[in-house]
């Protein structure tokens, strides 16, 4: 029975320390797997499971990396100049030594068969375990042998990169060897957030990080269970330590005890019913009890995320993080042509409905190159269309991408973190002149392409009319509009307890923006977080939303909140939450609100 075989099994043998670790609560759910911890190093590395008939070939494959270097260092000792230094000779032979110890000549060969890592996976695990070693050793000497392994783990690296491909990896879930992995690091990057797509990876905890950093968003986006911000937990958990991730509470228990596990399972399945049923509202409209339709959008971040948006019945695409194309890639920007196909890709999986992309927002804590963070204060530095605009043949390479893909079905374009009306004349500006310039080769797009704003700093909020006058529609980002109302960086575990979506100056601004562009008569979206929130739905809705964009997995919950809202009755309620300064009453506003 796959059921039974893909729950995880308690392990048997002596009891381990059971702790609880409390942190910020990311993504909802219950995770039950064991702990992968990642050293930063090993983030480097694609990470994913082989199939259990793969498993020897991906073997045989470090085999052969290995025999490799081995040939390698055998070519570079006898190419030595006859007159070259004897140091040179005895380094070769030491790396050859090491490559030839079954600590690293066999071991990793271990890590696959047993847990159905990838190759260089595999080796990194064995390596950071060595240099762990290596880092206890008292002899400086000896302690510096740490080098020449990292070195050695290199070289068959980089031959492993000419060789991956290939093998098709493990589908996750049905494989009896298939380990229901939470991955444990100090921190991932949201790049490195992208690469654990795969289905065994089942949840993450990290050391630090805010709830809506952008790695908590992707963690959302794959809708599985993870905590931020637990300070100590990828030095206090140990590899293959059972947790279980309680995602709401933002709680993490190490090496349970078997009646709490048998709780939490009983509160997993039961989580699994509750979302099963609410497939139901697939295909049901979202419109209010008094009937109001709403229009509900997917936030993506690439473009393998448009099926999961369908079946989940988005009616198109609210925010197409496009920076996720550039990210991750050594910062090598992704040629015309490269971005064209992706737009284009995501413009014909969502068959007619609109597709909004935002330009490049890159800066902050998604660098184009995680070594090249140099700015003091990211944040509020070069970032986004900031960056565009000192960059302008980035920008102009990507609008025509963008327009490039409108020939094929609905495109949006959204210009992210505008503040000055001159930033919003050259954005113009340079639309025009990359429709000019397609004009001129004959190349097909959507000259009547639609083109907003992300309203998501206090100025664009304060300064609306400089905004409908010259846009055709407005996206609210309340993750970086709360950011920099309360300035706080979203980031930051240490200032998380400050960030509140309903600290009165947010609302403001949030009703300040849906009003504005009610009276010009152009849409009005919030893409932030906030509108995936089932607890906030009711009072956007009462502030006159009509436009809700979030990840998919977030979207039939709001729908069901949404069908049992009544506007007549929210909006009394929120107009009286919105004449209030006092958090106390706000907050026992709202809730009052979920029960109305
Ligand atoms: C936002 O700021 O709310 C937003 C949607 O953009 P991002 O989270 O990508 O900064
Ligand atoms: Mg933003």
């Amino acid at each position: 029975m796959p059921a039974e075989r893909s729950r995880p099994r308690f392990p048997a043998g002596p009891p381990v320390a059971s702790f609880t670790l409390h942190g910020i609560p990311v993504s909802r759910g219950i995770a039950i797997g064991r702990a992968h911890l990642l050293a930063p190093a090993a983030l480097d590395v694609k990470h994913y499971l082989v199939a259990e008939e793969q498993v020897e070939a991906e073997v045989s494959r470090l085999q052969q990396a290995l025999a490799a270097v081995h040939k390698e260092l055998q070519t570079l000792w006898n190419e030595l100049p006859k007159d070259a230094p004897t140091e040179l000779g005895a380094f070769i032979d030491v790396h050859a030594l090491i490559l030839s110890d079954p600590m690293i000549s066999e071991a990793p060969l271990d890590i696959i068969r047993q847990r159905h890592y990838n190759a260089e996976w595999a080796l990194l695990t064995q390596i950071d375990e060595l240099s762990a070693q290596f880092d206890e050793i008292e002899d400086l000497y000896l302690r510096e042998r740490k080098a020449d392994i990292q070195q050695v783990a290199e070289r068959v690296l980089k031959v492993l990169l000419g060789t991956e491909q290939m093998l098709p990896k493990s589908d996750g879930g049905e494989d009896e060897f298939q380990p229901q992995m939470i991955v444990v690091a100090h921190d991932i990057s949201p790049a490195d957030m992208l690469q654990f797509r795969d289905r065994s990876f089942i949840g993450f905890v990290t050391d630090v990080g805010g709830q809506n950093s952008h790695t908590a968003i992707v963690a959302r986006s794959l809708d599985i269970p993870a905590a931020v911000g637990m300070s100590g937990a990828s030095t206090l958990i140990d590899q293959d330590d059972w947790l279980i991730i309680d995602g709401e509470a933002g709680v993490v228990i190490a090496n349970p005890s078997a009646l709490v596990l048998e709780q939490y399972r009983e509160r997993q399945q039961a989580a699994a019913r509750a979302k099963k049923k609410l497939q139901k509202l697939k295909k049901t409209p979202a419109i209010t009890k008094d009937g109001t339709e709403i229009t509900l959008l997917a936030n993506i971040e690439l473009p393998d995320d448009c099926p999961a948006a369908m079946e989940a019945g988005a009616n198109g695409v609210g925010l197409f993080r496009s920076e996720f194309l550039f990210m991750g890639r050594n910062s090598k920007i992704p040629s015309e042509d490269e971005q064209f196909e992706q737009y284009k890709k995501a413009v014909v999986a969502m068959k007619g409905r609109p597709v909004t992309i935002r330009t490049l927002d890159i800066g902050a804590d998604k660098p184009l190159d995680q070594s090249e963070q140099t700015a003091l204060n990211p944040a509020l530095g070069l970032r986004a269309i900031r960056y565009c605009l000192a960059e302008p043949q980035i920008f102009l390479t990507q609008l025509r991408a963008i327009l490039r893909a409108s020939a094929f079905g609905k495109v949006r374009i959204l210009i992210p973190m505008l503040a000055h009306a001159f930033e919003i004349d050259q954005s113009l500006a340079m639309i025009a002149q990359a429709k000019a310039e397609l004009r001129e080769q004959n190349i097909k797009f959507d000259d009547g392409v639609d083109v907003g704003a992300m309203i998501e700093i206090p100025a664009a909020a304060l300064a609306l009319p400089m905004f409908v006058k010259r846009m055709d529609f407005l996206s609210i980002g309340t993750n970086d509009l709360i950011q920099y109302t309360l300035a706080i960086d979203r980031v930051d575990y240490e200032v998380a307890h400050l960030y509140n979506p309903l600290h009165p100056a947010v609302l403001q601004l949030i009703s300040m923006t849906i009003a504005a562009g009610h009276k010009a008569g152009i849409d009005v979206a919030v893409c932030g977080e906030m509108a995936g929130d089932v607890k906030l739905t009711r009072l956007l809705l009462g502030m006159g939303l009509r436009e809700f964009s979030m990840h998919p997995a977030q979207l039939l919950s709001v729908k069901q909140e949404i069908l049992n809202s009544d506007l007549a009755r929210i909006m009394p309620q929120t107009r009286k939450i919105m004449r209030s300064m006092e958090p106390n009453v706000i907050a026992d506003a709202v809730e009052q609100l979920q029960l109305m």
